[in-house]
């Protein structure tokens, strides 16, 4: 059946597979729901955007993204609030960081208006799969690939662009054990470390894999010069308490500009006695507050965990065991905070929800 929403054509599957998810035991990226919506762009201009079951594409192995790295994604959920309506986190922040990324990687940037109509159409066909446990959530992943077939270094002249979504359950990953990086660099101020794009990951692997071997779950990366100051972690900016303030490295080109980075640092200024600094922050530093007990809290703020504890920083094979976050932490407390908001059980005064009309 092919029917008609704001110009966004949609087929439905014939076979759901939303049987076959186990929504009290949803295990991150595993079930994609049941359709995608697909954009391509061609002479210039972005075709209509349509709603498919979700499945294969044809493509050749000469597609540009595959050689030449022309690959942008974004991440962002979808919630269930408590009056049944689906709430989309902050899409508008997230299509800025998208078009930042697009334009960085010279690929054609996603109107405001297609952007939304997407999101819209495609939450609305697979709306049952949008969860409604405690934490739980959908989460989405927009992508704008490459996909011109051709051989020869040049920026593609055809894209696509393709949303899929899957359900995802509370986290609950046992606190971070961190590495500091003091001899791999993830990103060079000046390079792409603030774009989503698909090479910066690529690239990350080998030495995250050989801090897992090591015994770490991540790397906490450090700037590409000195390893003097630190940058963020793998999917996650990095956050510390220290000396009762909020501590977070400023944004420069090598970092990402994290939306639950910005959403926490906007939830913390509302507290009167809590100071909010955004500056360079030392490895040395961190360091001499663990010493002194001044660092009382150091997490990772994405949108996969939310917030995320870490118990172990690794300085020069040293390890700084981080105090266990209770619930009056910080990080518990803005976790509520952000969760309240977002299942409308709070005031949402940034406007930051954005409801789905079904
Ligand atoms: C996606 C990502 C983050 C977190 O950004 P959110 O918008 O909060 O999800 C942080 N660092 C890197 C490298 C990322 O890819």
């Amino acid at each position: 059946m092919t029917t008609l929403t704001s110009s966004i054509a949609i087929e439905k599957t014939k076979h759901s597979r939303i049987n076959e998810v186990d929504f009290n035991n949803l295990e991150f990226g595993k079930h994609i729901a049941d359709h995608m919506l697909v954009a391509e762009y061609d002479k210039g201009r972005w075709g209509a955007p349509a709603v498919m079951p979700f499945g294969e594409m044809r493509m050749t192995p000469a597609i540009l993204s595959l050689h030449y790295g022309q690959a942008v994604f974004e991440g962002m959920k979808a919630f269930r609030m408590k009056n049944g309506d689906i709430n989309i986190f902050r899409p508008h922040k997230h299509l800025s960081r998208f078009n930042k990324s697009l334009e960085r990687m010279c690929m054609p940037t996603i109107s405001e208006e297609m952007w939304l109509s997407s999101l819209q159409a495609i939450i609305e066909t697979d709306q049952q799969w949008v969860p409604d446990g405690e934490g739980s959530s959908l989460y989405i992943r927009p992508l704008v690939f490459a996909s011109e077939s051709r051989l020869g270094v040049k920026v593609s002249d055809q894209y696509k662009f393709v949303i899929m979504t899957c359900p995802v359950g509370p986290y609950q990953a046992k606190p971070y054990r961190l590495k500091v990086e003091s001899h791999f660099v993830r990103t060079a101020e000046g390079g792409t470390g603030f774009a989503k794009c698909a090479g910066n990951y690529g690239g990350a692997f080998y030495p995250t894999q050989i801090a897992r071997e090591e015994g770490f779950d991540q790397v906490l990366w450090t700037d590409s010069k000195e390893h003097k100051y630190i940058d963020e972690v793998g999917m996650m900016n990095v956050m510390f308490v220290l000396n009762g303030n909020l501590v977070t490295p400023q944004l420069n080109t090598a970092i990402l500009d994290g939306v639950t980075r910005d959403s926490i640092l906007t939830l913390a200024k509302e507290i009167p006695t809590f100071k909010v600094e955004e500056r360079r922050v030392t490895v040395e530093e961190i360091e001499q507050g663990f010493a002194k007990g001044t660092l009382t809290e150091a997490f990772g703020a994405g949108t996969a965990a939310v917030v995320a504890p870490i118990a172990v920083i690794n300085i020069n094979g040293k390890d700084l065991q981080i105090p266990t976050a209770g619930p009056t932490s910080f990080q518990q407390q803005v976790k509520k905070k952000l969760h309240n908001l977002r299942m409308g059980l709070e005031p949402d005064p940034y406007g930051w929800n954005f409801i789905v009309k079904i």
